[in-house]
């Protein structure tokens, strides 16, 4: 079995992966990039509609969850320091991709990010790059330096067709998210094993489903701007954009909106949703010029028909506004500016764009490094930190490439 002694074994080609081994490319620093699927990069390519959402115009650790909020905070502010936007937006330029900004102040790539990251993997040398490698084994053993001093570890991984080893170790699988591009829970595993802290893997900027017998149900195909909440232990939880668009889907829904509520949402939460986040309701029914109007007609002006007859609870419909109680009055207000259920679940790792969980970063010092294991890394999604929608997650697994390379 060929045997293959580099300075950086580097397991996972993806976003994190692919920009540690350019780094460690310019660096003349010798390393090995592992990864199990035939081609690097398959979840980034398909990032943004395919369109890349790269980064952001601003990014901070509000942006970002994780189970322990202020070693996430504290590593992120460090992070930040040195690896910025800007940086991203130079890496594009370098590379002649151009970008838009978005609304959000999302900054996307203006042709597919397929040619960006193949531009990349082209910067690589062949003899580093070790595709569709199957990994039987990861272990780790002391050896004392030939001259004395002290033992020092070497990382050796199996795959069916080499042997691997090196002294710096550097896992950047991602999380199990899109399996179908080839996601695993190999960080995870590993970093179990080896006595780290771990927090499962769970969905995240992922669809959330309707219960049975939604009024919901059928509405597949409508878009429209919502504020969404949820309500946990007195504490509500919102969007911190405020209004985005929520997509009705066979299902569920889904929807930047959606997908952002979703890395906060757990099992049994109740969403409130407002339809109508920039309107007065209440004031719309007490001005007079509305009282003739039917409650549909004052309504459905200002919603899809389809929602908007969903929503209207079926006995006010055809009511004048002005006979309308006050009872009533709240009452369809609350149906179409506080829509209260409890979804029935997320729709599961498939359609998840990240995870919540990951490498707990309590053995994680500020280079990434473990404090378990000299000269053992973790970066981008593997680690117990998930970027909400809007650039974030990529943003997040370039910047912890960049920190690793200049401690290498
Ligand atoms: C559909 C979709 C759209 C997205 N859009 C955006 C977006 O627009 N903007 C944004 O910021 N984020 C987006 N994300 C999230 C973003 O793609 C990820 O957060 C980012 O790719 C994480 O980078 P990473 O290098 O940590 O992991 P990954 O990019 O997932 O790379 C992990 C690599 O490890 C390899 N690997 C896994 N297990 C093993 C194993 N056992 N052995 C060897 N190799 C292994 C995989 O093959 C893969 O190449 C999107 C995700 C999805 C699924």
């Amino acid at each position: 079995m060929p045997e293959i002694c580099k300075d950086v074994l580097i397991v996972g080609g993806g976003a994190a992966g692919l920009f540690l081994a350019l780094l460690c490319e310019r660096k003349h620093i010798s390393y090995a990039l592992i990864d199990h699927q035939a081609a690097l990069g398959m979840k980034w390519r398909l990032a943004g509609g395919a369109m890349g959402n790269m980064t952001n115009r601003t990014v901070n650790a509000e942006h970002y969850v994780s189970h322990t909020p202020k070693q996430a905070k504290k590593l992120l502010q460090s992070l930040f320091k040195t690896w910025q936007p800007q940086n991203v937006l130079d890496l594009l330029q370098e590379y002649g991709m151009e970008y838009e900004e978005r609304e959000f102040g999302q900054i996307f790539c203006t042709k597919p990010v397929k040619y960006f990251i193949e531009k990349i993997i082209a910067d690589l040398s062949e003899k580093n790059c070790f595709c569709g490698e199957k990994i039987l084994s990861c272990q780790y053993s002391e050896k004392l330096p030939e001259h004395g001093g002290q033992a020092e570890t070497v990382y050796t991984i199996k795959t069916a067709d080499h042997v691997f080893c090196g002294q710096k170790l550097v896992i950047a699988t991602g999380s199990s998210s899109y399996p179908q591009a080839g996601a695993t829970d190999f960080a995870l595993r590993l970093a179990k094993k080896w006595g780290h802290d771990t927090v499962p893997f769970r969905s995240a900027l992922v669809p959330l489903l309707l219960p049975e017998h939604s009024p919901l149900l059928g509405l597949e195909g409508i878009s429209i701007p919502v504020r969404l909440k949820i309500f946990r232990d007195g504490r509500e939880i919102a969007d911190p954009c405020g209004v985005r668009s929520l997509l009705f889907t066979h299902t569920g829904i889904s929807g930047p909106a959606v997908l952002v509520m979703s890395c906060f949402w757990q099992k049994g939460d109740t969403l409130h949703i407002d339809f109508l986040p920039e309107d007065d309701l209440l004031a719309r029914m007490h001005d007079v010029q509305n009282g003739r109007k039917l409650v549909k007609n004052l309504i459905l002006p200002l919603l899809p028909d389809r929602l908007a007859l969903s929503l209207i609870p079926v006995d006010l419909q055809n009511r004048k506004v002005a006979e309308l109680s006050k009872k009533d009055r709240q009452r369809l207000t609350a149906s179409l500016q506080d829509f209260c259920f409890v979804p029935k679940d997320t729709d599961g790792l498939k359609k998840a764009e990240a995870c919540l969980g990951g490498v707990g970063l309590a053995q994680i010092n500020q280079n990434l490094e473990s404090l378990v294991h000299k000269n053992l890394y973790f970066m981008g999604e593997c680690l117990d930190i998930t970027g909400l929608l809007g650039g974030y997650n990529i943003h997040f697994a370039l910047a912890c490439a960049f920190r690793i390379a200049h401690r290498l």
